[in-house]
C-alpha cells in the first residue's frame, strides 16, 4: 500500500522543510565560503615588527666618551636590551646589526664608501617588511661636558611624530624629569630615516660628552630601564593602531 500523508501531516512537513531551508541558508553556505564571519572582518590587525637599528658599527665607530668607548657599542648593548625585552612581551623584532664587526663586499675600498653600502643595506631590510616601526638607537655628543638627557628625533608623517613625542614625553617622566628637550623632525642628512617607509624614530639616549651621564648609558641597570621604556612605548604605540 503507497505511504499517504493526510493534510495535517502535509501541512508540517511543508513547514518542517521550510525551516530546515532557512537554517541552511543561515548557517551552512556562510561556512562553505563567500561572506566571512563576522569575527573575522573586526580581527585587528597584527602588530608590526619591531625593527631595532643599533646606529654605527663596523668601521664606523660614531661618537665616543671621553674613555674612548665608542658609540656604536652603546647602541647595540641598548638595542639588545630592547630586543630581548620586547621578544619576551611578544613582539616579533628584528635587528639591522647585531655584532660590532661588519662585513663589506671586497670590492668596497673606503670607509666613506663602506659606510655607504651599509646604510643602503639597512633601508633595504627595514623596507622588507610590510608592516613595521624602526626604532634607531643612538648617543648624543655635545662639544662641551653641560648637555644631558634623551633627545628623539621623528621622521617624517603623522605616525612618526606621534610615537616620537610619546616616546619623549615616556623618557622624560620615567629618566630625566628636569628634561626639557621635545622632540624634533629629523634634519635631512641622516640617510636612513629619511628613507625608509614605516613609521620611525631616532632616540639620543643621552650624551656622551657629559661624563656623569656616559657613565650612567654604561650601566646594565640603566641600560634595562631604557629598555623598558622604549619597549612600552612602542606597546603603547602599536595598541593606538590596533584600536
Ligand atoms: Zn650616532
Amino acid at each position: 500500500m503507497p505511504w499517504k500523508l493526510n493534510k495535517t501531516g502535509r501541512d508540517s512537513l511543508i513547514v518542517l522543510c521550510a525551516l530546515l531551508s532557512i537554517w541552511i541558508c543561515a548557517i551552512i553556505l556562510p561556512k562553505a565560503g563567500g561572506t566571512p564571519p563576522r569575527e573575522t572582518l573586526s580581527r585587528p590587525e597584527p602588530r608590526p615588527v619591531l625593527i631595532l637599528d643599533a646606529g654605527h658599527g663596523g668601521l664606523d665607530g660614531g661618537a665616543s666618551a671621553a674613555d674612548g668607548e665608542p658609540e656604536s657599542r652603546y647602541n647595540l648593548a641598548i638595542a639588545r636590551r630592547v630586543r630581548d625585552l620586547a621578544s619576551f612581551l611578544g613582539v616579533a623584532t628584528a635587528m639591522t646589526r647585531d655584532s660590532e664587526t661588519l662585513e663589506y663586499p671586497p670590492e668596497l675600498t673606503s670607509v666613506a664608501a663602506c659606510k655607504r653600502w651599509d646604510t643602503r643595506r639597512r633601508v633595504a631590510q627595514i623596507d622588507s617588511f610590510e608592516n613595521a616601526v624602526l626604532l634607531s638607537i643612538h648617543q648624543n655628543y655635545y662639544p662641551g661636558t653641560g648637555p644631558s638627557g634623551p633627545q628623539v628625533l621623528y621622521a617624517s608623517g603623522e605616525s612618526s611624530r606621534r610615537l616620537g613625542e610619546q616616546t619623549q614625553a615616556l623618557l622624560t617622566q620615567y629618566l630625566a624629569p628636569d628634561n626639557r628637550r621635545v622632540a624634533e623632525p629629523v634634519s635631512g642628512d641622516v640617510y636612513i630615516m629619511n628613507h625608509i617607509r614605516c613609521p620611525a624614530i631616532l632616540v639620543e639616549c643621552g650624551f656622551l660628552s657629559n661624563p656623569g651621564e656616559a657613565e650612567r648609558l654604561g650601566r646594565e641597570a640603566y641600560q634595562i630601564r631604557l629598555a623598558m621604556v622604549l619597549a612600552d612605548s612602542f606597546l603603547q604605540f602599536t595598541e593606538g593602531i590596533n584600536a
